[in-house]
């Protein structure tokens, strides 16, 4: 085995070591012997030198025109698209999630670079007409200044591009702060940055713990926004530091998301929708279906197709082609896997697939758990109210549409929902009705686009939307208004238009 690299922090254009020299691990999920890279284990200094290296470099980036700085980012998607499959392949084995779902982790950066540079040439303002003569009105974006992007593991490439690519097309200067757990796909991302020539400073990177450097970004005040994905614990935490500055906080956060199934639904549909959404990335999508409420009429025969179907999906070496499902990110979530399996255990669920930790030789090496089932659930139990992040689905029952729009709704999170029916009335009922950012018709839980605006509701999100253009633009610029008044006198709104 090749002996590992080691990665350094980017700061002001360097490749530099942290202040405190320590090191993060990088391990394989697959094979915890496996020790894909070292990381800076970096401090409080290192994160307040990023910080004042965006300042500085955001005085001049932001008179870049927006045409030039989408140059950059056009780029930027060119390279990822010729080295997606390298790129693919070493996210899998920081990871774990299945090589065919890496490519589509790259694929994600790519479409957002090309999206986003695009408005590079439109970043639309607005114009009106005042009420006063001779004088002119309109109003523009302004980047915000220095952000702070904070990011999990799931998503390694593609929630860091959905945060940097407009954060730069808008003009602002950033410091990313990677999950310590996938530090090496952002990475990339970084490299790439420097590769097509994005000038010093712009971009920052800074490897460390959540506490250390992400509570610095949070707490530093020329950090003026904080661009969050992850838990609603830790984001609630960065929103209160954000309080104590005055920063914009744009927080996407946990769900616990739930997928419809009608008795006029297609099952075969269904069970397939479930399936991808339960357990693709094992489970660990912000976006992942965790609860099925099925109509009672079609529960017995739902079940016993998705057992059928999950019980076929292949565990193993992600990075095999065949395989439907790799290992969790690491032992704390593995943990956390089996403590909730035996709490519905004790809440009186059955688990009618999975739920013991697979032993095999083949597996002994990383945390793998199989797609695990459980069948009488109900709304008030913890399984079907807490966030698991793992390829656990509870299955609860409803008498109608009605039944499961209220135990679909009754939740602390709210990012996406999907309803499987072929009545019109009640997809349309459905997608008014549930509480969530995202509905899907006839589709799983998983599976956004980038191009439109991605977030959720309650405690998944504080009311911003990554992805769409129009969006995203929303969360990285502030409003500017102007008047040019070209009448030669004072002239007072309100006052002399009567
Ligand atoms: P997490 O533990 O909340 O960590 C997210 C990021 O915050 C990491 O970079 C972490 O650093 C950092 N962090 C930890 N403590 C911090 C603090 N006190 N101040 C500032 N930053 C801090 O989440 P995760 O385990 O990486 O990701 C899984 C969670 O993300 C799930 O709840 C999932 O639903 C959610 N998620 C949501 C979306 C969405 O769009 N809604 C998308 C993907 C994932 P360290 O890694 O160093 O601890």
């Amino acid at each position: 085995m090749a002996e590992p690299k080691s990665y350094r922090n980017f700061i002001d254009g360097e490749w530099v070591e942290a202040s405190s020299r320590g090191a993060l691990e990088d391990r394989s999920p697959a094979d915890k012997g496996e020790v894909i890279g070292t990381f800076q284990d970096s401090g409080e200094a290192d994160a307040d030198a990023a910080i004042a290296a965006a300042a500085r470099a955001f005085r001049r980036w932001r008179l870049v025109p927006a045409p030039k700085r989408a140059e950059y980012l056009f780029r930027m998607g060119e390279i990822l698209l010729k080295r997606k499959e390298e790129y693919a392949r070493e996210m899998t084995r920081e990871m774990g999630k299945p090589i065919r779902e890496a490519r589509g982790d790259v694929q994600e950066a790519i479409d957002v670079c090309y999206h986003l540079a695009g408005e590079g040439r439109r970043l639309h303002g607005h114009t009106t007409p005042s009420e006063l003569p001779n004088k002119a009105c309109f109003s523009v974006r302004a980047p915000i200044g220095v952000c702070g992007l904070i990011t999990p593991w799931n998503f390694p490439m593609a929630i860091p591009s959905w945060k940097l690519i407009p954060a730069l097309v808008c003009g602002n200067a950033v410091v990313l702060k990677p999950a310590s757990d996938a530090p090496l796909s952002s990475y990339h991302l970084v490299k790439i940055c420097q590769e097509v020539g994005i000038p010093r400073g712009v971009v920052n990177y800074v490897t460390g713990s959540g506490a250390a450097v992400g509570g610095r970004l949070t707490a530093h005040p020329e950090v003026r926004l904080i661009s969050f994905t992850g838990s609603s614990e830790v984001g609630r935490l960065v929103n209160l530091a954000c309080a104590d500055t005055f920063k914009r906080a744009s927080l996407e956060m946990g769900g616990k998301n739930a997928m419809i199934v009608m008795d006029d639904a297609r099952l075969d549909l269904a069970v397939d929708g479930a399936v991808w959404g339960a357990f693709a990335t094992a489970g660990q999508r912000c976006t992942a279906t965790s609860r099925i409420i099925v109509h009672k009429k079609v529960l017995k025969d739902f079940v016993d197709r998705l057992v059928e179907r999950a019980g076929g999906l292949k565990i193993g070496d992600p990075l095999q082609e065949s395989v439907d499902l790799g290992p969790l990110v690491n032992e704390a979530q593995l943990k956390k896997v089996m403590d909730y399996v035996q709490i519905g255990r004790d809440e009186g669920a059955d688990p009618v697939l999975g739920g013991v930790r697979l032993t095999k030789a083949e597996y002994g090496r990383g945390f793998f758990f199989p797609p695990t089932i459980f069948t009488g659930v109900t709304p008030e139990m913890r399984i079907a109210r807490e966030e698991i992040f793992g390829p656990v689905v509870c299955v609860l029952a409803a008498d109608g549409l009605d039944d499961a729009l209220a135990i679909a709704n009754d939740t602390l999170y709210g990012l996406s929902s999907s309803i499987y029916t072929q009545d019109v009335n009640r997809a349309f009922t459905a997608a008014r009705d549930l509480e969530t950012g995202i509905t899907y018709v006839n589709a799983s839980t998983i599976g956004a686009e980038t191009h439109l605006p991605f977030g959720g509701v309650k405690r998944t999100g504080n009311g911003h939307r990554e992805g769409a253009a129009h969006t995203a633009l929303d969360i990285f610029t502030e409003w500017k208004t102007v008047y040019v008044d070209y009448s030669g006198k004072l002239q007072k709104a309100q006052i002399d238009n009567g």
